[in-house]
C-alpha cells in the first residue's frame, strides 16, 4: 500500500495543498496506528490546533526529557486546558539520576549526541516501532538537514511513513496561523530563543543567525537525532 512510488505520488499531491488536506487524508488513512510527535515549538502548536480540530481523538506524544524549561512544562499544562485532552508523555528508560551514575552529571556538556539518544532517540524509536506512521511540525527552511524534507515521505531511520504538512511553511506562516486563532506560545520565543529544547542545551540567539543556532552551542550539532 505504501511502496516508494506510492508515497512519492503522495508527496507531490500534497505538496501544493494546505496543511489541512495532508493531516485529514493521514489520520482517515492511519487514524490510531498514527501519532503526533511534539515539542511544544511554535510549529508543532500550529499542528496541534489543527489536528485537534480534525479530530479530538488524535494521538499526541512528547519525549519528556525531564530536562525542559519550566516555561516548557506551563505551557503543555495550558494547551491541555486549551483543548481539553492529555498529551502522552513519553520518557526515557535511564532517568536522570541513573544517566548521571553511568556517565556523570551533566553528560549534555561531554557527549550531547549520547545524551539525546538516550532521553530522545532511544525512546522515540520504541514509540514509533509500535506505529505505522508518524507526524512531525519540521519545515524545510528551519536546517539545511531539513531542506528536502517531503510532505510525505518514508522514514529509513525508523522505518515507518512521516508525514510533515507543514514542511514548506515560511517562519511568518507559523506565526500567522498563531495570531490568526490566538493560540498561546512559549513566551521564550519573544525573549530571543526561535528553537527551544533542553534547558541545558539551550541560548538565545544573536542577531542574524539561523533559528536553531543557540541549540548545543560549542557543538558541531543542531538536530537531536530525530529527523536524518
Ligand atoms: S538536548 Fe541536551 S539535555 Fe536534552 S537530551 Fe539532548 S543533549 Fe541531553
Amino acid at each position: 500500500m505504501f511502496d516508494k512510488e506510492r508515497i512519492q505520488e503522495l508527496s507531490l499531491e500534497f505538496e501544493n495543498g494546505k496543511p489541512q488536506d495532508t493531516i485529514s487524508w493521514a489520520f482517515k488513512t492511519f487514524n490510531k496506528d498514527m501519532a503526533f510527535a511534539c515539542s511544544f515549538g511554535m510549529e508543532d502548536i500550529c499542528i496541534i490546533d489543527m489536528l485537534l480540530k480534525e479530530s479530538p481523538d488524535a494521538r499526541i506524544f512528547y519525549l519528556d526529557t525531564s530536562l525542559f524549561f519550566k516555561e516548557t512544562y506551563e505551557l503543555i499544562r495550558k494547551l491541555e486546558d486549551r483543548y481539553k485532552t492529555k498529551f502522552e508523555c513519553v520518557k526515557s528508560d535511564c532517568p536522570l539520576e541513573k544517566q548521571a551514575q553511568q556517565y556523570g552529571d551533566e553528560l549534555w556538556k561531554i557527549t550531547p549526541d549520547l545524551c539525546c539518544n538516550i532521553r530522545k532517540v532511544a525512546p522515540l524509536k520504541k514509540k514509533l516501532s509500535t506505529l505505522q506512521a508518524w507526524m512531525t511540525g519540521i519545515r524545510r527552511e528551519q536546517t539545511p538537514t531539513r531542506a528536502n524534507a517531503k510532505t510525505v515521505e518514508w522514514d529509513e531511520k525508523f522505518n515507518l511513513v512521516k508525514v510533515n504538512p507543514i514542511v514548506k511553511w515560511a517562519c511568518h506562516d507559523v506565526l500567522g496561523y498563531l495570531l490568526e486563532y490566538d493560540i498561546p506560545y512559549n513566551p521564550l520565543h519573544d525573549k530571543g530563543y526561535p528553537s527551544i529544547g533542553c534547558q541545558p542545551c539551550t541560548y538565545p540567539v544573536n542577531p542574524g543567525e539561523d533559528s536553531r543556532a543557540g541549540r548545543w552551542r560549542g557543538f558541531n550539532k543542531n538536530e537531536c537525532g530525530l529527523h536524518k
